[in-house]
């Protein structure tokens, strides 16, 4: 009997081992399970324990977020430029964006400087931080007096005041006007006021309300030697006396020149001896000629209308030339004249209504003057 019993546990024991397994995974799953809420409820209940709350939310406060979360853009802006911005404008269907160039907030700033020359006007303006750009301004408006090769002693002294545009970190973003300036060679004090005529219209004019500019230039040249002057000499080249119809400026190749008045250009070509060469029609009694260019200037052609001051083409050696240099000539009636005496009548003194608003103009900016001085001590 018992024999029996044990041989149908034998039977069965594979049936029985199966049941036992199924037993002990619903029991460990039911363990796992209930271990497993009891941990969460624990953690939930230490999560809402007020102090660590507070703890928490005081610790994430002062995090910064990595993002910045926007929702509605309405406008931004790109920048363009150094002077200014692209503005983006959301339109009120909020699908389309318009767009607009702004101008930045530059500051406009007065500067005041004054130096006595050394050698020469440009290196010891430099040495004061004067931008090359304002001396070439500076020696734009002497230019019609003053002969920087011949007029300008050591010694020589200069005060000039100019406007400069800053931006919010003030940093220089654009040189502006000369608002004053005053050369002083041998004791001759020769002062230029800026006065605004209308409207984008400036010139220069001297304490007597006398502008400065005449029809034509002496030099139309910046920081030229006189090498050769007008008159009968022998030709270098050539070899024979001969008549030297013109001047000649010594200058490094590729120093612009200038047109020395306003007009139409009937030349630029190639014309023999004298290279690459320019002329230019002023008026019904002036004309000039510049000689040996190594290059024409940008867009100069014949039929070009030109100002005073515009570069027409830069010095060379091009033609019948020694070396670099530009050969000037200045034609009056047809005949060919001596630029460098040429007696031309003097730009317009101002008169009536303009020479009271430039009388007020002129102590407005002495004034200023005295400040600049000023505020140096
Ligand atoms: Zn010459």
């Amino acid at each position: 009997m018992k024999t029996k019993l044990i041989g149908k546990l034998q039977e069965y024991a594979y049936f029985i081992w199966l049941i036992l397994l199924i037993f002990i995974a619903v029991f460990v799953t039911y363990f796992y399970d209930t271990n497993k809420k009891n941990q969460i409820y624990l953690l939930e209940k230490s999560f809402n324990n007020v102090y660590l709350k507070k703890s928490i939310n005081s610790l994430t406060s002062k995090l910064k977020p990595r993002y910045a979360e926007i929702n509605r853009i309405i406008k931004f802006k790109i920048e363009i430029d150094k002077k200014k911005d692209l503005e983006f404008l959301r339109k009120s269907n909020l699908t389309k964006f318009s767009t607009k160039i702004i101008e930045k907030n530059l500051t406009r700033v007065l500067i005041f400087k004054e130096g006595i020359i050394e050698n020469s006007l440009y290196n010891t303006a430099i040495k004061l931080g004067i931008k090359p750009n304002t001396i070439i301004e500076f020696a734009r408006l002497y230019g019609f007096q003053v002969d920087f090769q011949r007029d300008i002693w050591k010694g020589d002294s200069f005060q000039i005041i100019y406007e400069q545009f800053e931006n919010e970190d003030g940093s220089l973003i654009e040189n502006g006007d000369i608002i004053f300036s005053n050369l002083n060679t041998q004791g001759n004090d020769l002062n230029l006021y800026k006065f605004e005529l209308g409207k984008n219209e400036i010139d220069y004019f001297d304490e007597n309300g006398k502008s400065m500019k005449k029809t034509l230039m002496k030099t139309p040249i910046n920081g030229a030697r006189l090498s050769s002057p007008f008159g009968k000499r022998k030709h270098p080249i050539l070899g024979f006396t001969k008549m030297h119809a013109g001047t000649d400026f010594a200058a490094p190749t590729g120093t612009p020149i200038m047109a020395s008045g306003d007009g139409v250009v009937t030349r630029a070509q190639w014309c023999g001896g004298g290279g690459n060469c320019v002329k230019i029609k002023h008026n019904s009694v002036y004309q000039t000629v510049y000689a040996h260019m190594s290059k024409f200037g940008r867009g100069i052609k014949k039929g070009v209308r030109v100002k005073q001051g515009q570069i027409i083409g830069y010095v060379g050696s091009t033609g019948l030339s020694t070396g670099p240099h530009l050969h000037y000539e200045v034609i009056e009636n047809g005949r060919k004249i001596n630029s460098q005496k040429l007696k031309l009548p003097s730009g317009k003194t101002l008169k009536g209504k303009e020479r009271n608003k430039f009388e007020v103009n002129k102590i407005k900016i002495d004034v200023l003057k005295s400040e600049l001085i000023a505020s140096l001590n």
